[in-house]
């Protein structure tokens, strides 16, 4: 299971199959991290460094940690894409199909000088929440994708 969990400030990448349970995180930040919630994370209730500082201690690498620098990611299902905006500019994009076989991400870019900020991996991470949430095989012939999802084994 891939989660994308935002706030004003950073954005946490979660890979439930790379989580062996260690709990590092609901000792660390129990405001933020809580399995017997849903959802689990919550950028909310925490200060940002405590749930920074504390993602660093989980050792499996499920939980990894980045700041947004104010750019936005969304899905658009009715156009195949999740899609990254700075105010009103579209700076990237993570296109899919839909096969029988599945959603298939072909495409995943971001404008030059937004490279460098981790938008394309939460571009990608929407697209296969997204694709989780409606029970759909997700899979990518883009390299990008191909590799973010192989991450987990999945
Ligand atoms: S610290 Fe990492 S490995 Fe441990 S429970 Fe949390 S997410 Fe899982």
């Amino acid at each position: 299971m891939h989660r994308l969990y935002e706030n004003d400030d950073i954005a946490i990448f979660w890979d439930s199959s790379k989580c062996f349970h260690a709990r590092k995180c609901v000792t660390g930040c129990p405001e933020a991290f809580d399995f017997a919630r849903r959802p689990w994370v919550d950028l909310s209730r925490a200060e940002n460094a405590k749930v920074w500082k504390t993602v660093e201690t989980c050792p499996s690498g499920a939980l990894q940690i980045q700041y947004r620098h104010g750019i936005d990611v969304v899905m658009e299902t009715e156009k195949h894409r999740s899609i990254a905006l700075d105010g009103e500019k579209l700076i990237g994009e993570c296109e899919y199909s839909e096969t029988p076989d599945g959603w298939v991400i072909y495409h995943t870019g971001v404008r030059p000088e937004y490279e460098g900020k981790g938008i394309a991996r939460r571009l990608v991470y929407k697209v296969i929440e997204a694709a989780e949430r409606n029970g759909v095989q997700i899979s990518g012939t883009c390299s990008y994708a191909a590799k973010v999802l192989s991450e987990g084994g999945s």
